[in-house]
């Protein structure tokens, strides 16, 4: 069938992986001990490849919320919120996110790529324009293609190269987006938010900010990198997602702008999908509790990331620019990163492979990501495993 022939690349691609030993992207958990262990072939294997961040997935009060919830509440809502009715805890979750980020509004989504879609096809049409970040996440772009309006990518973090597309958009930029992230997922880097905040403003510009591996990492109350960068008031939008610090699954957007509450309207990712489930939004609730009133799981977050970094920076390993509970390691090439994440698998280290081209400058990497919940011991396991690696790095 000629409809099949597109899959050959795929084909391909699945044997390639297959042939270095086992594939990265068929990895199976047989079990999880904890937020930071599981078991895969049998093998206790210590994850360093999660967005785990604040460790909550195994938290006891977080487990005890979902299962009253579940027995509150049952299994799923079956519907979504526009057709079928909201849970009041949908409701009580985005007053406690509209809290945290001392906004008047706040939605959430089912997903945080569904936050995307929603939130970028509900505030942009066909006569609008979007300046996205070149390495901004697969949801972002896709976001912004649904939503038909013009898309002008300018370079990573890149101030210049961004003033130089608003500059050339003249009377545009008063129908103009900017899309970036705060910490970005594969380096762990951070967008230059004070920045950019100074020339949205200049040229009248919106700013959406996703903060999707930033929320709990960053910020003195963990709202992300717009509230370490001093300029969280001044963002329009902050999209985020349950899925990594509160350990669940979800998205959310916040805004000063009372329009946020006309996107349950027009929203076609929030309108046509099932709402969150009631034992997925009562962990996230708890988590997002935990997340304001418990300091030291971000303490522990960041004496873990220094460990980590700078074990791996004495070994001689290429990095990231900076500390980051996301610590990339930079791999020669594609098939040296293959090699290297099978072997680290063998020795029982969980790492993230990333290739090329979902990679920043086309390169390969070994991504590390730390959590709350390592122990010193384990960050020395990973550090240990990392110089057990035969060159090739
Ligand atoms: N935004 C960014 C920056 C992400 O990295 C991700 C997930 N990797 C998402 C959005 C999507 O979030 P979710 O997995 O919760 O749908």
């Amino acid at each position: 069938m000629l409809l099949f022939e597109k899959f050959s690349v795929a084909r391909e691609a699945r044997t390639a992986l297959a042939g270095a030993g086992a594939d990265p992207t068929d990895v199976v958990f047989d079990a999880l001990n904890s937020a930071t262990e599981g078991v895969v072939k049998g093998r206790t294997t210590i994850l360093a490849g999660t967005n785990n961040y604040l460790g909550l997935t195994f938290n006891k009060k977080c487990i005890a919320a979902g299962i009253a919830a579940l027995e509150s509440q049952g299994t799923g809502t079956t519907g979504s919120r526009m057709a079928n009715g909201s849970y009041a805890a949908h409701g009580a979750l985005e007053d406690e996110l509209a809290d945290f980020y001392q906004c008047s509004n706040a939605m959430v989504f089912s997903t945080g790529y569904a936050a995307n879609l929603g939130v970028l096809t509900a505030l942009l049409g066909k006569d609008d324009v979007v300046l996205l970040d070149s390495d901004a996440h697969a949801s972002l772009y896709d976001g912004c293609r649904m939503s038909g309006a013009d898309i002008f990518p300018f370079k990573h973090s890149d101030l210049q190269s961004l003033e130089r597309r608003l500059v050339r958009l003249k009377d545009r930029t008063s129908r103009s987006l900017i899309v970036v992230e705060g910490m970005y997922s594969v380096l762990g880097d951070c967008a230059p938010l004070a920045g950019i905040v100074a020339l949205k403003e200049r040229f009248g510009a919106c700013l959406l900010v996703d903060e999707a591996h930033s929320v709990g990492v960053y910020g003195e109350r963990g709202c992300g990198v717009a509230e370490a960068q001093g300029v969280l008031e001044k963002v329009d939008f902050i999209v985020g997602t349950f899925s990594k610090s509160l350990g669940a699954m979800g998205g959310f957007c916040t805004s000063r702008h009372d329009v946020l509450g006309l996107f349950r309207y027009v929203s076609r990712p929030f309108i046509f999908t099932a709402s969150p489930s009631p034992a997925v939004v009562a962990t996230t609730r708890e988590a997002l509790r935990q997340l304001r009133t418990r300091p030291e799981l971000k303490d522990s977050l960041w004496s873990n990331a220094r460990q980590l970094y700078r074990g791996l920076q004495d070994l001689g390993f290429e990095l990231g620019p900076k500390i980051s509970p996301v610590v990339a390691v930079r791999c020669k090439d594609r098939e040296s990163a293959l090699a290297n994440w099978n072997k680290l698998l063998e020795a029982g280290v969980y790492v993230n492979m990333m290739l090329p081209p979902a990679t920043p400058g086309g390169a390969s990497f070994l991504r590390c990501s730390v959590s709350a919940a390592h122990s010193p011991e384990q960050i020395r396991t990973i550090i240990k495993e990392f110089k057990n690696l035969e060159g090739g790095h």
